[in-house]
């Protein structure tokens, strides 16, 4: 008898093109029936037929205290009991950018005098990129192969034959000439960033990366690759967008930036953008930059950004009130938390005797089923993705609900605690052993 995640994904397909409201929702690359969520709270979601699941994708990635955090959900309840969107400034709107400006400090450098607050992070990225392209005067923008900023269309090209070739369109519906503006490049090569300046650098308006790769498996930047990046644009006088969307508040109270800093890889983005936690699991994402480049916007410049929902209230009081509890006990809590799974998941594979590597960039960290860890899109690709499905569906029949991707990054939050993560530990084998087959 079909249950009601079945039935509800059968209605869902005649109503929403396949079924679901974002592509990787619907278990393409696993196969199945995507469960529907009715309810998460802490480390769990529940179904729409009641079972409940520990929960490693944390809507992906906001929900970095956990769902529902009570002191989160009260915040947004009495922003709504007040409003549920103005369409004005607000005192809210105030204290979020300033916190996000006084938590991205690292290493004596506090690279952000304004943000602006948008309400996604494909939004955030759009934005920064027609603000680096005003700035700079300049058209050409590089992004690396496998990471991802969202759907705007020209973030959505895809690598051409060879390193300094024009993209193509990654979609249908992305047209040529618009694709033609980005140049994709292999990730974690400088030299090869160094042959695309040379042949194009008086047109390039700015590098976009992603602090940490997330979205092809994670990958962690070599160690003052983001570094080289800030070099190699500037003596070009272009821009870097370092894209923290995933990454940023997640990581650490000053995104991946601030950890590389700490590391002792001093360097300084032109522009960051936030999304995820930055919200609370709201809509909610932003961009921030010093003042000269900031002021670019409308109405202060002239590079037109605006939003009908942006800043709205209900988000601001979620986002507001993540980022006040984001404390760093609460960092502590999920690196801890997130080495345990990691530790767990290698060993269980390695008893299985199966190939794998499992790449961390803090605490995010993914599965990879190659016997080493994948330093670009075209290594990630090339490993054996076939074992995530058996793996996938033996976590989720033992009440673990993981990324429906082997491209995905597993998210834990500061609600998974000891006996959650034991729970995790113990189910891990038999996925293992299914991985094997
Ligand atoms: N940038 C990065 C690094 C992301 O991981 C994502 C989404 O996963 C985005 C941008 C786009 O954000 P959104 O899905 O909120 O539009």
């Amino acid at each position: 008898m079909p249950d009601r995640n079945e039935d509800l994904f059968a209605h869902a397909r005649e109503v929403i093109p396949g079924g679901v409201n974002s592509p990787v929702r619907a278990y393409g690359s696993v196969g199945g029936t995507p469960r529907f969520l009715a309810k998460a709270a802490g480390p769990y979601v529940t179904d729409a037929a009641g079972r409940e699941y520990i929960d490693l994708v944390a809507s992906w990635g906001p929900a970095l205290l956990g769902h529902a955090h009570p002191e989160v959900v009260e915040a947004v309840r009495e922003a709504a009991s007040l409003g549920l969107s103005f369409g004005a400034p607000t005192e809210g709107e105030v204290e979020l950018a300033e916190l996000v400006a006084q938590r991205v400090t690292a290493g004596g450098l506090k690279p952000i005098d304004r943000v602006r607050l948008v309400s996604t992070g494909t939004e955030a990225t759009m934005t920064a990129i027609r603000l680096a392209r005003g700035v700079t005067g300049r058209d050409l923008l590089v992004k690396f192969a496998g990471n991802y900023h969202g759907h705007s269309d020209g973030l959505l090209a895809e690598a051409g034959s060879g390193v300094a070739t024009l993209a193509l369109p990654g979609s249908a519906g992305v047209p040529a000439p618009i694709a033609a503006q980005t140049l994709v490049v292999p990730y974690g090569d400088l030299d090869l960033v160094r042959a695309v300046f040379s042949e194009h650098g008086d047109r390039i308006a700015a590098i976009i990366v992603e602090a940490a790769p997330a979205n092809m498996g994670v990958v962690a930047p070599a160690p003052g690759f983001n570094a080289g990046l800030v070099e190699i644009a500037h003596s070009a006088g272009a821009l870097v967008i370092l894209d923290e969307v995933l990454t940023g508040f997640r990581v650490h109270p000053a995104g991946y930036w601030g950890l590389e800093v700490e590391r002792g890889s001093s360097y300084e983005p032109d522009i960051f953008t936030f999304g995820k936690v930055i919200g609370g699991g709201m809509p909610l994402a932003a961009l921030g930059a010093r003042a000269e480049i900031m002021d670019q916007l409308a109405p202060a410049g002239p590079v037109y950004q605006a939003g009908t929902l942006s800043g709205n209230p209900l988000s601001v009081a979620a986002g507001l009130a993540t980022l006040r509890l984001a404390t760093p006990e609460v960092y502590a809590r999920v690196d801890a938390a997130a080495a345990r799974v990691a530790d767990a998941l290698s060993d269980a594979l390695a008893a299985a005797g199966v190939a794998h590597a499992v790449p961390r960039a803090g605490n995010l960290f993914g599965l990879v089923f190659a016997p080493a860890a994948p330093a670009d899109y075209a290594q990630a690709q090339a490993q054996e993705a076939w074992r995530y499905r058996p793996f996938f569906h033996a976590m989720l029949e033992e009440g673990v609900s993981l990324p429906p991707s082997v491209f995905e990054a597993w998210f834990l939050t500061a609600a998974h605690d000891d006996a959650v993560l034991e729970r995790i530990a113990q189910a891990l084998p038999r996925a293992a052993r299914a991985a094997a087959a």
